[in-house]
């Protein structure tokens, strides 16, 4: 499922085609894509908008018109962007959703093998009420710092590792790169996230933009779906420290590498280094 780094890869790519371009036709064949407004009509919405801005909120991708409008993209598990060269279009893709024909003849194609993604039109008063609503702090923006993030994971009972996926607490961190960024803090994916000591959000916050940096730094991980919108893999897959690694060394202790069920999902952590007991107990402070 893509991440931010996924989102933000397919956003730097897709800006330098999309910025000044104009939707010239719209055609969205998935009537889920747009749900609960009707695919018809938003597709006819959408025709003569110009781009002015690609932009990013957590793992929306945002869309910005000259007119103040705005369509947010959400790939949620299997959706994808690709941008490609006028008629180079192929046809028969059965997992086609949507294409926009832009005004240099270039196309925007949005895939979904899953189709749970969503397109919503955004008018200019409905874009941060929207947004606002479902996301909490940034985590790669300065005003992140590691008092927000204390703030955002305060008197929580529940598992650090649901707290960080919780999108209204941190936005855009799923269950790769929160694995990932648990590992570099070492901290067990099952502790109270309201339990964690100054110098662990310290760690933490440290952990979870080095984790997200890497991430956009190779394109995203390409498990199965995900693709740049020029069609290529992501490469971070190859460099994981924990995800999907058990049975594998540690990186940093060398102690195999276990997988548990925490937040609901499967979880990889070293039990060298990401004990589970308060660190103050355990020399690891
Ligand atoms: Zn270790």
């Amino acid at each position: 499922m893509p991440e931010l780094p996924e989102v933000e890869t397919v956003r730097r790519r897709l800006e330098p085609g999309l910025v000044g371009r104009t939707f010239e036709r719209v055609e969205i064949s998935d009537p889920r894509l747009t749900r609960p407004f009707d695919h018809v009509e938003v597709a006819a919405e959408l025709e003569g908008e110009r781009v002015a801005a690609v932009d990013r909120r957590g793992k929306y991708l945002i869309v910005r018109f000259e007119t103040g409008r705005a369509l947010l993209i959400h790939l949620r598990m299997t959706g994808n962007v690709l941008h490609v060269e006028p008629g180079t279009l192929l046809s028969g893709d059965p997992h086609r959703r949507a294409v926009v024909r832009l005004d240099d003849g270039s196309d925007v194609v949005y895939r979904d093998v899953r189709r749970f993604g969503t397109w919503l039109l955004a008018e200019p008063d409905e874009i941060e009420p929207y947004l606002a609503a479902r996301l909490g702090g940034e985590p790669l923006a300065a005003a992140f710092t590691a008092k927000r993030l204390a703030e955002a994971l305060a008197d929580r009972r529940a598992p650090v590792k649901a707290a960080i996926l919780d999108q209204r607490r941190i936005a855009g961190i799923g269950n790769i790169y929160a694995d990932e960024a648990l590992w570099r803090a070492r901290i067990h994916p099952q502790r109270p996230a309201g339990e964690l000591h100054l110098g662990e959000l310290r760690a933490l916050h440290r952990g979870i933009r080095a984790a997200l940096k890497a991430g956009i730094e190779r394109q995203g991980a390409t498990l199965r779906d995900y693709r740049t919108p020029d069609g290529r893999s992501g490469r971070m897959q190859h460099e994981f420290k924990v995800y999907g690694r058990q049975g594998e060394p540690c990186p940093r202790c060398g102690r195999p590498i276990e997988k548990i069920r925490a937040a609901g999902r499967g979880t990889w952590f070293c039990p060298g280094c990401q004990p589970l007991g308060d660190p103050t107990h355990n020399g690891y402070a």
